[in-house]
This record gives C-alpha cells, sequence and structure tokens, in this order.
C-alpha cells in the first residue's frame, strides 16, 4: 500500500515512533533520487515505513508507504517527487501500529506555508507539552511526539523558520535529530546532548544530511563532518548556515549505536562503527577467554565482534551459522511445529562447520534471552560439543528512552537475573558479556560522553513515568531474527 499526496491537504498522522533513519538533500536537481538511495543505505535503521517530501521551491510533494525503501518508491514516483530539496525518514518496526499514517516525513500545511520534518529520537516530555498545546486549543492529528514539534513551530511568533524551530525546540526534552523541509529551506538540528547521530555531506556542490556516512557513500558525496550537539544547520539559497542556539549540555552519544544500531561501515560520533566492534571483540577475548576450536558470529550484528575474538585469541572465525537476509515478518508455519522455527527461519546452523566443535559464539547483546536461548540450542542440535556465549557488551539491564526500541525492564532479562542465571537459561557451558571498563577501554574512558543507560540505569535525561509507555512497544523483532 502506498500513498502520494500534493501537500495542501491535511495528513492524518498518528501513532508513529520515532526510532529511524532521516536524510536530507539541498541544492542537487535530482533530490528525491540522492534522499531514495539515502534511505536504501539506512534501511536497518527502520523497515516498517519509508517516505519522501520534495521541494521545488513552491509545493512540497510527499510519498510515503509501508516497507522497504525499494519497495515503496518506484522510478515513476521518484520522478513526480520533482525539486533540488528533499527530506526522507525510514521508519524502525514496532509491535504494533503498523499503518500508513505512522509514516515519515510529517507534513502539514500551516499560517506560513508548507512544512515537513523527519525525525530520529524520542522526546520525553511530549506528552505534558501537548497538554499544554490541547489546552490553549491545538488540535492534534495524531498522539506522536513530532507533532508536538510542528504545533509549537506553527504557534512560535519568530520571524524565520528557524527562529520558529528553535523556539519550539527549547521547549522540548529529549533525544532528536531532525529535518525539516520548507519550500525554500532545509534545517538539520542535532539535540544538545546529540544521543543520534547526524552528518553532513556534500556532493556536486549540494548539500547532504544523514543518520550515518554509509549514506552518504551510496549518494557519492564526501563526508564533511557530524552536525553538532546542538547545532542548527541552515540550507537555503543563502548557502550554508549554522548556529548554536541551545545552551550546552553534557554530551550522551548512544552508545548501543555502536554496539549494535548503526551499520559497520558507518563512521558514527567521528569513529569507525566497524573498528569499535572489532576492539570490542578483541577486548572480550582479552578478558573472557575460553579453550575452543572455533569462533562463530551470531550474523549480522555479532560479525565484527566475532572476527576481533577470532583475531585476538588465534582460534579461528568460522561461520557456522549462515543467515537468510530475504525472509520478511511474518511466516506461515506449518502445523507440525518445527523445532526452533523462529529463529532457523533467519539462521541456520552448518552441521558441517559445527559437528563435534567447542564452539565460542558471539553476538553484540543479549535482550530478552529468547534468542540466544534459541541459537544455543541449534548450535548443539548442530553437533556441537561445547558452546560458550560472549557477548561484546555489558548486561543490557535498564530500556532505552531516547529512541532505541527496548523491551521494558521487567523483559530484559539481565534487570532480573545474573550471569549465571543468564547462562543457565541459554543453556551456554560458558557465558560471558563484556565489562563496562572493557567497552569504555577504546572509547576514552567512561567520561567521554556517551549515554549507556541501557547498561547502568544512568538516565542523562529525566523523564515522567507516562514517558515510558510511549516507546515500550517493540521487540518482537528480536524474536524472529
Ligand atoms: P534476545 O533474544 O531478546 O536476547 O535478542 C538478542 C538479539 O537482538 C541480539 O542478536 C541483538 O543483536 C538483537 N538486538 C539488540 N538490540 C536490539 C534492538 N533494539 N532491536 C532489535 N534487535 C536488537
Amino acid at each position: 500500500m502506498n500513498v502520494s499526496d500534493v501537500v495542501r491537504t491535511s495528513a492524518a498522522l498518528d501513532g508513529f515512533t520515532e526510532k529511524c533513519g532521516v536524510v536530507g538533500v539541498y541544492g542537487h536537481p535530482e533530490a528525491a533520487n540522492l534522499a531514495y538511495l539515502g534511505l536504501c543505505a539506512l534501511q536497518h535503521r527502520g523497515q516498517e515505513a519509508a517516505g519522501i517530501v520534495s521541494s521545488d521551491g513552491h509545493v512540497l510533494v510527499s510519498h510515503r508507504g509501508m516497507g522497504l525503501v525499494a519497495d515503496v518508491f518506484r522510478e515513476d514516483i521518484v520522478r513526480r517527487l520533482r525539486g533540488d530539496a528533499a527530506i526522507g525518514h525510514n521508519r524502525y518496526s514496532t509491535a504494533g501500529a503498523s499503518h500508513l499514517k505512522n509514516a515519515q516525513p510529517l507534513v502539514v500545511e500551516y499560517g506560513r506555508g508548507g512544512l515537513a520534518v523527519a525525525h530520529n529520537g524520542n522526546l520525553v516530555n511530549a506528552e505534558e507539552l501537548r497538554e499544554r498545546l490541547e489546552a490553549r486549543g491545538s488540535i492534534f492529528q495524531s498522539t506522536v511526539d513530532s507533532e508536538v514539534i510542528i504545533h509549537l513551530i506553527a504557534a512560535s511568533q519568530g520571524e524565520t523558520l528557524e527562529d520558529r524551530v528553535v523556539e519550539a525546540l527549547r521547549e522540548v526534552r529529549g533525544a532528536y535529530s531532525l529535518v525539516f523541509l520548507s519550500t525554500d529551506k532545509l534545517i538539520g538540528v542535532r539535540d544538545a546532548h546529540g544521543f543520534r547521530p547526524l552528518v553532513l555531506g556534500r556532493v556536486k556542490g549540494a548539500y547532504v544530511l544523514a543518520s550515518e556516512t554509509c549514506a552518504l557513500d551510496l549518494m557519492d558525496a564526501t563526508y564533511e563532518r557530524e552536525v553538532e550537539p546542538g547545532e542548527v544547520v541552515v540550507l537555503s539559497e543563502e548557502g550554508l548556515s549554522s548556529y548554536k542556539p541551545f545552551a550546552p549540555e553534557a554530551p550522551a552519544k548512544c552508545i548501543f549505536e555502536y554496539i549494535y544500531f548503526a551499520r559497520p561501515d558507518s563512521i558514527v560520533f567521528g569513529r569507525s562503527v566497524y573498528r569499535t566492534r572489532k576492539e570490542l571483540g578483541h577486548q572480550l577475548a582479552r578478558e573472557s577467554p575460553v579453550e575452543a576450536d572455533i569462533v562463530v558470529p551470531v550474523p549480522d550484528s555479532g560479525v565484527p565482534a566475532a572476527i576481533g575474538y577470532a583475531e585476538e585469541s588465534g582460534i579461528p572465525f568460522e561461520m557456522g551459522l549462515i543467515r537468510n537476509h530475504y525472509v520478511g515478518r511474518t511466516f506461515i508455519e506449518p502445523q507440525d511445529a518445527i523445532r526452533h522455527f523462529g529463529v532457523k527461519v533467519k539462521l541456520n546452523a552448518q552441521r558441517e562447520v559445527l559437528a563435534g566443535k567447542r564452539v565460542i559464539v558471539v553476538d553484540d547483546s543479549i535482550v530478552r534471552g529468547t534468542t540466544s536461548r534459541k541459537i544455543v540450542k541449534m548450535i548443539r542440535d548442530a553437533g556441537a560439543r561445547e558452546v560458550h556465549m560472549r557477548i561484546s557488551s555489558p548486561p543490557t539491564t535498564s530500556p532505552c528512552y531516547y529512541g532505541i526500541d527496548t523491551p521494558n525492564r521487567s523483559e530484559l532479562i539481565a534487570s532480573s537475573h545474573d550471569v549465571e542465571e543468564i547462562r543457565r537459561y541459554i543453556t551456554a557451558d560458558t557465558l560471558a558479556y563484556l565489562s563496562e571498563e572493557g567497552m569504555y577501554a577504546f572509547l576514552g574512558g567512561k567520561q567521554s560522553g556517551f549515554c549507556d543507560a541501557c547498561f547502568t540505569g544512568r538516565y542523562p535525561v529525566p523523564f515522567e513515568d507516562h514517558a515510558k509507555h510511549r516507546q515500550l512497544v517493540l521487540f518482537d523483532a528480536a524474536d524472529q531474527r
């Protein structure tokens, strides 16, 4: 299902979450096409829905659809998204509310013209802002965080769009990397803590913004720099202007971008994700060695850390698990139950590689423990003699409220079980996690400005209790991996 609309009609959008990938292109004759490529590269940041809004200087045109970028956009659609500026968005998969109306960019027509916004992050005071705005007469079309920003912008008396954006963002708390598009400007903003990444690149005189540098690569853009925490970048006919209008905050870059979320071929927060993951694997091998015959990654997320572990330990790296990249989200299971079906759809254990071996399995994280449990069983069923699980991050004890979907605390196995209990649950012979110190060894130490709330429960931006419910929706995804 797809939908296209020229923005002059109202868009009823609700219920979307904001854990996503964003792109922006300004000053390129094929802006929408580049945005499309950027979104393809950022597909890992959201597979549920995709959208692009373009501007030809007079009118905004948008197209959004459910599913993967390559399925949502056809050539004729991209061609219809005319103009030399565009923004795009991939929506993260969540368990509920799979509706087209949840897709971004969110597009509105307000007193000063058309405006589109795409958001990666999560606001923690959206509810209270919304109540305040409604008390003043705002009528919301949805229940989502990003619409609050739009209403605040519409209510602002600021002279320029950037003034209104800044005034609006002074009110919101939480994590946001945002791109805004009006008929004549593209604005990129990163919150003052810098939770989520956002980078700036150039291609043939045009400017591009993207969540990760892997998107720049596909757009053939050169990486210029990060949009800095608290920075507002305005792209218009006058070129690029940059502002730092917000009070500086303690940096809180999401460490989980390195552990799991970002693509390994990206530079995030100025550092290669691949190299970082490999270093975590090296460190894990130093901290938790074990005698074994092979090191096997859980693909794809565990691969770089497993390479690091194998390098450091001198134990051969083997692809004992093969991932099927082409399966969708829902499966028709035969009535006669297949063992470990959920995980087998995505991963197959190779008897050829595993039989008779003492196996070290490396993954980036354990969340609920259900995948790990199935993987250990699958590897044993394939004839492994011993299965040693190694995790390239500390135990995930606390939910994220800043833009990574995690289950609530009670479902996070490490929030209520120690390592030995988790080992027993996943039925591994041994289990070891990377230590907090080990995780920081390569990242410049604990004081280097990361948000590690998922591992420590230390939340850099406080939130009301109801903010919690807004983000705890996902996580059937990991069960299906
Ligand atoms: P679980 O079975 O719940 O322990 O899931 C663990 C798997 O989920 C690991 O292979 C991780 O790579 C993956 N994972 C970690 N965080 C997330 C996330 N936020 N969304 C989806 N998958 C995740």
